[in-house]
């Protein structure tokens, strides 16, 4: 026995490879500060966060508190069985009807993360109907590879937002084959935007459906959060719309909304949603909360957008190399996963700030990066003495930069 367990031992890792988890302590009310220990700091230190999902910081949000607290009174802790099994709650119905208003489709289904709405619905909608290709981009989410994968349909992958090996790869199959592109609308390792209304041309030029992951956008880009298909006006034109209520919605769970009878095959097919417990009732309140808000508030998404083009003005004017400055997420390339892990160790240690040095498998080898996010509830202070402690780090660690 001992000698099997002993084959699964971190030592067995590349030590590039091995991952340590630091306990952070986001503090309510005062995101983006929070308290840090890991094996090197036993005590707790405090520290400024760079690389939370949370954009919005709606998981601070009062009216989003006080929601989760006045459900979790009402209707207790759990949602007692899966969704099918007596674990629909009235938030999750209501939430449903929020999201598909919002993204202006027919319906929505609400997954227990982005990760299952992902998995379940791509491997049912690239799975059920015989003979469908799916077209993928390279650098789409492993839970979208995970979907097309566990669908069993053919896959083509496309080189990354290129829509004209797109095209190419579209016109070599046979068109009366049922076709479906799968993308991202902002990409979250590279902070880059897909080219959306060419995808969508190319698209209705072949008749294929498309499936937008809107991860990174909704709540953060369109009228109302809407997303990037919606400030671009082609929401109508993408088939599913898939997001999370995880990031800028300030909770947990994710979706897809389309039209009633795909989303209806997805929720009769879905394991990653049939065979799970449904979100506790007081996630589901805190996420329609969530939504509600901004949908009608512009200030969290104006404030997000200043210290984001604050933040991309610091990194280029000090010659930091960065993948992308279209969107709130600063992907800046260190390439060597050594020296990634060192840059985000001497942040914390020099500068209190934290940022997670991103390694395979969440980036290709030779790719490794610090994933920087802005967000709405940064200074411009903040900005200004991150920028600058990155700065003094590339200094120390000799890295690389841009122009110079
Ligand atoms: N899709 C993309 C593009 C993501 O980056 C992520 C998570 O980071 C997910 C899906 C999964 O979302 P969730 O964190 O809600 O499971």
């Amino acid at each position: 026995m001992t000698g099997i367990v002993d084959r699964y031992s971190p030592e067995t890792t590349p030590s590039a490879t091995r991952r340590d988890f630091p306990e952070i302590g986001r503090r309510a009310g005062q995101f983006p500060r929070a308290t840090l220990r890991d094996r090197w700091t036993p005590d707790d230190q405090d520290v400024t966060l760079w690389c939370s999902n949370d954009y919005l910081s709606m998981g601070q949000h009062p009216a989003v508190i006080e929601a989760m607290r006045g459900a979790l009174e009402r209707f207790g802790a759990g949602a007692g069985g899966s969704r099918n099994i007596g674990g629909t709650n009235p938030y999750h119905v209501q939430l449903e009807s929020e999201l598909a208003d919002l993204h202006g489709k027919e319906s929505a289904l609400v997954f227990s993360s982005g990760y299952a709405a992902n998995e379940g619905s791509l491997s049912v909608l690239a799975g059920r109907p015989p003979g469908l290709v799916a077209f993928s981009d390279e650098l789409n989410h492993a839970s979208i590879i995970d979907g097309l994968r566990h669908s069993g349909a053919e896959r083509r992958i496309f080189r990354h937002n290129d829509t004209e090996h797109l095209g190419e790869l579209l016109a070599d199959v046979d068109p009366r084959r049922l076709k479906l592109v799968v993308v991202e609308s902002i990409y979250s390792m590279s902070g880059d935007t897909a080219p959306l209304a060419s995808i969508v041309d190319l698209a209705q030029r072949h008749g294929a459906l498309i499936y937008d992951d809107e991860v990174h956008a909704v709540g953060m880009y369109g009228p109302e959060g809407a997303g990037v298909a919606a400030r671009e006006g082609i929401a109508d034109q993408i088939t599913v719309v898939m997001g999370t209520l995880a990031k800028a919605f300030g909770t947990v769970g994710g979706y897809v909304a389309g039209p009633a009878s795909l989303i209806d095959t997805v929720r009769t097919f879905a394991r990653s949603f049939i065979f799970t417990t449904s979100l506790p009732p007081a996630v589901a309140a805190g996420a329609l909360t969530a939504v509600r808000h901004l949908r009608s508030s512009e200030q969290e998404r104006d404030r997000l957008a200043e210290n984001s083009r604050a933040l991309h003005d610091q990194l280029r004017r000090r010659g930091l190399p960065v993948r992308s400055d279209e969107t709130h997420i600063a992907a800046v390339v260190v390439g060597e996963a050594q020296r990634c892990r060192a840059a985000s160790r001497l942040l914390l240690q020099d500068h209190g700030v934290y940022v997670t040095a991103m390694d395979p498998p969440s980036v290709r080898p030779g790719e490794e990066l610090l994933r920087v996010t802005a967000s709405a509830s940064h200074t411009g202070a903040d900005v200004e003495r991150f920028t600058h402690a990155l700065d003094q780090v590339w200094t120390d660690l000799d890295l690389p930069r841009t122009g110079r």
